[in-house]
């Protein structure tokens, strides 16, 4: 399938549409970018890096009946998708205290959360991404008491499976974030999922292998990426 007009630029991705109304071809960009876009910057394969991490943990979701947007991975840096109706909030699941969650209630850093937090952003970068709870999402009109559900259900059945999948590699996956999109009557994870969404360490070192190293100049953000493909591809 072909590329025809662009129908969005955002700040890691273009999203054109195809020949086929349903499908989008999703184009993973070098650029990298923080704090709602306030911070910006980039590195030569980022985009391809993040493609097939991408690429990689749909298609491992999809085999435990997980259903995504992914249909096929076209080229280095291009993934084709179902077309979704997005739901425009950002649900993010924390494992680990850190950042935010372990300033906002003095939480010790890097600690295990004895049952894990989800919790939900409005997406809406000039407004900075505020969080939101179900019932604002319903008063608001982005999704139904059933919808919300299914939401979190099914982010509570990612985590569990990718936890399991990062602990296999040595790795823990710390929080990460996720998007959904309605498909029919059924809701689909959209976007992607790979270290520009994850917080992903090192279990033994705690080395971070995620945008993190980006967000607070830790630098090797390259050669963190690409070690971490290789750890997700080689067991
Ligand atoms: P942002 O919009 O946050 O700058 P990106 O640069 O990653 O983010 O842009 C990708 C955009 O495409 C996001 O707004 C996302 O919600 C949207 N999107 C992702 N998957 C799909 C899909 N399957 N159908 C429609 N839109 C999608
Ligand atoms: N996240 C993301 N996009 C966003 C905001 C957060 O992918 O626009 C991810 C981020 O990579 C991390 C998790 O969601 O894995 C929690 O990030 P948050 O911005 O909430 O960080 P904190 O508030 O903990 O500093």
């Amino acid at each position: 399938m072909d590329r025809k007009d662009l129908l969005y630029e955002g700040k890691a991705k273009q999203i054109y549409i195809t020949e086929d109304v349903n499908y989008l071809i999703m184009v993973f960009k070098d650029e990298l970018t923080a704090f709602h876009g306030t911070k910006r910057g980039r590195f030569d394969g980022k985009g391809a890096l993040c493609n097939a991490v991408s690429t990689y943990l749909f298609q491992y979701l999809e085999n435990y009946h997980v259903g995504t947007h992914f249909v096929k991975k076209l080229s280095d840096n291009e993934m084709l998708v179902r077309r979704l109706e997005m739901i425009p909030i950002e649900v993010v699941v924390r494992n680990i205290a850190t950042a935010s969650l372990a300033k906002t209630y003095d939480l010790e850093e890097g600690s295990t959360l004895k049952y894990p937090i989800i919790e939900y952003r409005l997406k809406n970068d000039r407004l900075g991404d505020p969080m939101i709870n179900e019932h604002h999402a319903y008063a608001m009109g982005h999704a139904t008491p059933e919808e919300m559900k299914m939401i979190s259900r099914i982010a509570s059945k990612v985590n569990a499976i990718l936890k399991s999948f990062f602990d296999r590699r040595s790795l823990m996956l710390v929080d990460f974030k996720i998007e959904f999109g309605k498909y029919d009557r059924s809701i689909l994870i959209a976007d992607e999922v790979s270290p520009d969404t994850c917080r992903i360490w090192d279990r033994k070192t705690n080395k971070k292998m995620d945008k993190d190293r980006f967000r607070y100049d830790m630098g090797r953000v390259d050669k963190v990426y690409q070690e971490l493909l290789e750890r997700i591809i080689s067991a």
